[in-house]
């Protein structure tokens, strides 16, 4: 299928590793030119590499924290005018509802929910302005079914799902589209990073720890980057104009719910 993608671009946030990078993967396999962001600046210059070496598409690095003013403002400055954006960043650490103050509610918050709004106050008015533009947040399963353990990321994040909601209807009549990617597990540092702390909990190993998450899925298995890409492409391509401020579950059958 032809995504109706070539030569337009992207500003894809936290996209050296894991999902962003699925979906800076499969945008430039549909002829989308990149800017990048992730913190780490060598992982994100390999990361450029791997994808200019595999695709006939430019890619710039802006290295920062999105979560910050400033890194936003590295990337935006460097972006200009965007026809495509996926915001992304990492996200924050479990815990139990008791652990957690002020600090760190407003920590998630920056991280997971103020950080993509500004991104998407930020990109807007050029999208309006030029009749055409996408906006994907990747968000968490956790929007549609809470993760107890993961209270910070499950309270930031319905805060996102809340803003997008009304502003996708605002923005629709401009050929604006924005919607969330909703992951559940899928293979990534962060995957392996929440296996570890299952494995610390319980006193089992690494691989016990996999085995009894991925049992917890109907498809018995974590999704990968690439499959996580693929649809975030499409979402972005032509073809999805008309899907609108949508919450979308890629979680392998793991919520269990008829709608
Ligand atoms: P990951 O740890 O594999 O990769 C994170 C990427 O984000 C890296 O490139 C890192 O450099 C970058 N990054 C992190 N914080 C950043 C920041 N503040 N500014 C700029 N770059 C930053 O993570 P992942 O598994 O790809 O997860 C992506 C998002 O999806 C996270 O918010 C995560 O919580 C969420 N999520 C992941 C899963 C999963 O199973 N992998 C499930 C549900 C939700």
């Amino acid at each position: 299928m032809d995504l109706g993608l070539s030569g337009k671009s992207a500003l894809v946030c936290a996209a050296s590793r894991g999902l962003g990078r699925g979906c800076a993967e499969a945008l430039a396999e549909a002829g989308v030119n990149l800017i990048l962001n992730a913190r780490g600046a060598d992982d994100l210059e390999a990361t450029a590499q791997t994808i200019r070496d595999t695709y006939v598409v430019q890619v710039t690095c802006v290295a920062g924290d999105i979560a910050t003013a400033e890194g936003r403002k590295a990337v935006l400055d460097a972006a200009g005018s965007v026809d495509i954006l996926v915001n992304n960043a990492g996200g924050p650490p479990p815990g139990h509802w008791s652990d957690w103050n002020r600090d760190d509610f407003i920590a998630a918050l920056d991280a997971n929910m103020l950080a993509p709004i500004a991104m998407m106050q930020a990109v807007l008015p050029g999208m309006i302005d030029r009749g055409w533009g996408r906006i994907v947040n990747i968000t968490s399963g956790s929007v549609k079914a809470p993760i107890p353990q993961l209270g910070l990321s499950n309270s930031a994040r319905t805060g996102l799902t809340g803003f997008v909601a009304g502003t996708s209807r605002q923005v629709a009549e401009h050929g604006v589209t924005i919607n969330n990617l909703l992951p559940g597990i899928h293979a990534t540092d962060r995957a392996d990073s929440l296996d570890g702390n299952v494995a610390k909990a319980n006193d089992i190993t690494l691989e016990q720890a996999r085995a009894q998450r991925q049992a917890t899925i109907p498809a018995r298995r974590y999704g990968t980057a690439a499959e996580f890409g693929a649809t975030c492409a499409f979402l972005c391509s032509d073809k999805a104009g008309f899907i609108v401020g949508q919450n979308i579950l890629l979680d392998g059958g793991a919520v269990n719910a008829t709608l």
